[in-house]
């Protein structure tokens, strides 16, 4: 018999049930990664994906909307031959190409054809230390990849209804500590191993070249955002190379 009054206490409380971890806040990605110096600088950080696993059935083509003054506007060309041809691709999207492009945005989270990800919220570097590239400043301390990743994340989330499951920072530029505070935040960190268009600068005939000579297993990157220029007439002839060659495309995989 318990002694007299503790039978009105509540039953202690029960472990909670599984759930999937909750994503590392603010403060806990700033204590853990505080005086974590960065030895890498680049596209190819340890912990990056930048190909495939080894038995990839096809070639994974990855497009960015990097949004901001100068690239906010939409290929819709791109789109549509993806449309037609049934092409999956992972739509890397910025937060201010979202803010740009609202209706398009909601619309493109709606087809089963693509997969939106995360292409940073201000589209910076990805540096514990300030570090940039091409003269766009990263950031500049732990606390900073963390706004840089989670504030889109929260875009996303709401266009989805899920989180995002790939990061590519702006520039594609990243340290490894960026990299590991981006797989501690639930998000594996993309790369690439075909360069398809040169951030958008490249002629079609240099598209088509560097594009058709994907094989199984590479991650190509684009740009979605760049209508003038020769992406899309590039990619039109790449694809048709590949596919004669029976290469397949194929989505980002999900481990
Ligand atoms: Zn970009």
């Amino acid at each position: 018999m318990l002694p007299a009054g503790h039978a009105a206490q509540p039953p202690a409380a029960q472990p909670p049930a599984a759930q999937p971890p909750a994503a590392p806040t603010r403060n806990d990605i700033t204590k853990t990664y505080a005086g974590r110096t960065a030895k890498y600088w680049g596209v190819e950080a340890p912990g990056v994906l930048t190909r495939l696993p080894a038995a990839a059935a096809g070639v994974a083509l990855t497009i960015d909307f990097c949004g901001g003054p100068s690239g906010n506007s939409v290929d819709l060309a791109l789109l549509t031959l993806l449309r037609q041809q049934h092409l999956p691709a992972t739509l890397f999207l910025n937060s201010r190409w979202i803010a740009a492009n609202q209706a398009l945005a909601k619309e493109l989270a709606g087809e089963p054809l693509f997969e939106l990800a995360n292409h940073g919220t201000s589209h910076a570097p990805l540096s514990v230390s300030g570090k940039g590239a091409y003269g766009i400043a990263g950031t500049k301390s732990p606390g900073e990849v963390f706004d840089e990743i989670m504030t889109n994340d929260a875009r996303l989330s709401e266009l989805t209804g899920q989180r995002a499951g790939f990061f590519r920072p702006g520039t594609a530029h990243l340290d490894e500590v960026s990299a590991e505070i981006v797989r501690a935040l639930g998000l594996v960190p993309v790369g690439f191993s075909i360069n398809g268009d040169g951030g958008a600068t490249f002629p079609a005939a240099t598209v088509t070249q560097e594009i058709s000579r994907a094989r199984a297993g590479d991650i190509v990157i684009v740009h979605g955002n760049h209508p003038s220029g020769g992406t899309t007439p590039g990619l039109v002839r790449a694809l048709a190379a590949l596919r004669d060659r029976g290469e397949k495309l194929v989505p980002l995989p999900h481990t």
